[in-house]
């Protein structure tokens, strides 16, 4: 590493900038104290207020049997079963017609969706529905595509690797990215291969690990060499008020939006670290798993709703990756009581209306084919979450406790957790929380006729 720029890092220091600090801002997460497992920090822009203890000593916030946990093929999740299973040929009809005949021309037409919301959720998608997958076939360069574009040497980077690493995630976040970390890259994350329902997609692509530093394609196979090693992990916000409104047509325009901003950002991503001289692999839910890639990078902990819960937005995020060789230096994964808060809190299991949400006890195995089992966690039903109205509903995000802003009892009460003060929690607090109003469906004419509304790039929180 060239060192040559330590004025240049002291002067930034100063400013608050030259540290690995990620986020929408740049300031430098307070140390409150060592833990038996890493140090406790705090920062608003960070972390939303809460307190966060990182992990150190290859330490992660979940628990894994080594003999049981495999890859997963992306065969078997719930969007790949619904072509091939014919456990699935026969599923019941969405509970939600989501069809512009339904939602516009009136038959059917439910209530707290207007034409507008129609228009936003057909139009959040745009970028996403051209941007995805590879076409290797067709040798079109398209936004999650694996190739390579352009020939440049990974030579003249004037900076040490943990600078180089700031500078990556920072590249995310000018890209679009609200959340960027980084993880050494778990093999078993990666799907252990692509299914897609065409025939011919089938034919593209298959991720395989490969030993060595062989990157191409034979066989109908992509070959990823275990050289690259490295995934950058970026989190998208999804819009607070779309999300509040679920199980209505906003929240659906709210994650169509966050699909379309990964695609562009991932593909640019990928191409600023090949410009540095790398490999690099985008891809949305595509190639492996991206919640336990995100929890591996830092951005946060997996929650009863089986999503990623971030200190800063809660559950509201979607979540993409770029896989590379370029030897960055990983993020410690986080612990902010996560685990322990959804043991008493259950919100989104009452307020799911598919019953997809477990208000049990975490397991080692799931109910369904769509769960990869192995890992100690509530396991999602698939097929009861997918048959309600085909993903488009957010009540679990809505309601959780984490996706609220400025939440500071949930800040108080997380601190007691971290420091082991609290034993059982109180579910007081919760149901306290829901008698103010809290989680309520918005109706979506509050959005449409909100005086100052902020879109989420104008709006650091709320
Ligand atoms: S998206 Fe809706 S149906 Fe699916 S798990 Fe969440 S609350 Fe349940
Ligand atoms: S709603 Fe409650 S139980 Fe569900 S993920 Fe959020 S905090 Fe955990």
């Amino acid at each position: 590493m060239l060192d040559q720029s330590i004025n240049r890092r002291n002067f930034l220091q100063f400013l608050g900038i030259g540290t690995a600090t990620i986020g929408s801002g740049f300031a430098v997460p307070k140390i409150i104290a060592k833990t038996a497992n890493g140090v406790l920090v705090e920062s608003k822009s960070e972390y939303g207020g809460f307190q966060v203890e990182k992990l150190a000593n290859g330490k992660y916030p979940y628990e894994c049997d080594p003999d049981v946990l495999k890859r997963m093929s992306e065969k078997n999740n719930i969007f790949s079963r619904n072509s091939w299973d014919p456990a699935r040929r026969n599923r019941p009809e969405l509970t939600e017609n989501l069809t512009y005949e339904n939602l516009v021309k009136g038959e059917g037409k439910l209530p707290n969706q207007n034409r507008l919301d129609y228009a936003l959720m057909a139009a959040s998608w745009c970028a996403s529905s051209i941007g995805s997958g590879w076409d290797i076939q067709s040798s079109r360069v398209r936004s999650m595509s694996f190739d390579r574009i352009g020939s440049w040497e990974p030579a003249g980077l004037d900076m040490t690797w943990e600078e180089a690493s700031l500078a990556v995630k920072h590249a995310g976040l000018f890209f679009g990215a609200s959340l960027a970390g980084i993880a050494k890259l778990n093999p078993l994350w990666l799907y252990s291969d692509n299914y897609a329902p065409s025939r011919m997609d089938r034919e593209r692509a298959i991720p395989v690990l490969a030993e060595g530093d062989r990157f191409e394609q034979a066989n109908d196979a992509w070959y990823i060499p275990e050289s690259m090693n490295r995934v950058v992990a970026i989190a998208f916000e999804e819009d607070y008020i779309g999300i509040a409104n679920s199980p209505g047509r906003l929240a659906s325009a709210a994650v169509g939006n966050g699909y379309s901003r990964m695609a562009f950002t991932a593909f640019a991503l990928a191409e600023f670290i090949r410009a540095l001289g790398y490999r690099a692999i985008p891809a949305g839910n595509g190639v492996g798993l991206s919640i336990p890639i995100a929890v591996d990078a830092g951005l946060g902990q997996l929650g009863r709703q089986g999503l990623l819960v971030t200190p800063k937005y809660g559950p509201r995020v979607r979540l993409a990756k770029v896989i590379t060789d370029m030897p960055l230096v990983a993020d410690s994964p986080i612990n902010f009581g996560v685990t322990e808060f959804c043991e008493v809190c259950k919100l989104c299991a009452e307020h799911c209306p598919s019953g997809a949400v477990s208000d049990g006890q975490r397991t080692w195995k799931g109910k369904s084919s769509a769960n990869n089992p192995g890992v100690l966690k509530w396991y999602i039903y698939g097929e009861k979450c997918y048959d309600f109205n085909g993903f488009s509903c957010s009540n679990c995000k809505r309601v959780c406790p984490f996706n609220k802003p400025n939440n500071s009892w949930l800040h108080k009460m997380i601190r007691q957790i971290i420091k082991g003060r609290v034993g059982a929690l109180n579910k007081l607090m919760v149901n306290l929380d829901q008698a103010s109003g809290y989680g309520e469906e918005v109706q979506d004419t509050e959005f449409w006729m909100m005086d100052g509304y902020k879109s989420i790039t104008a709006r650091e929180s709320m």
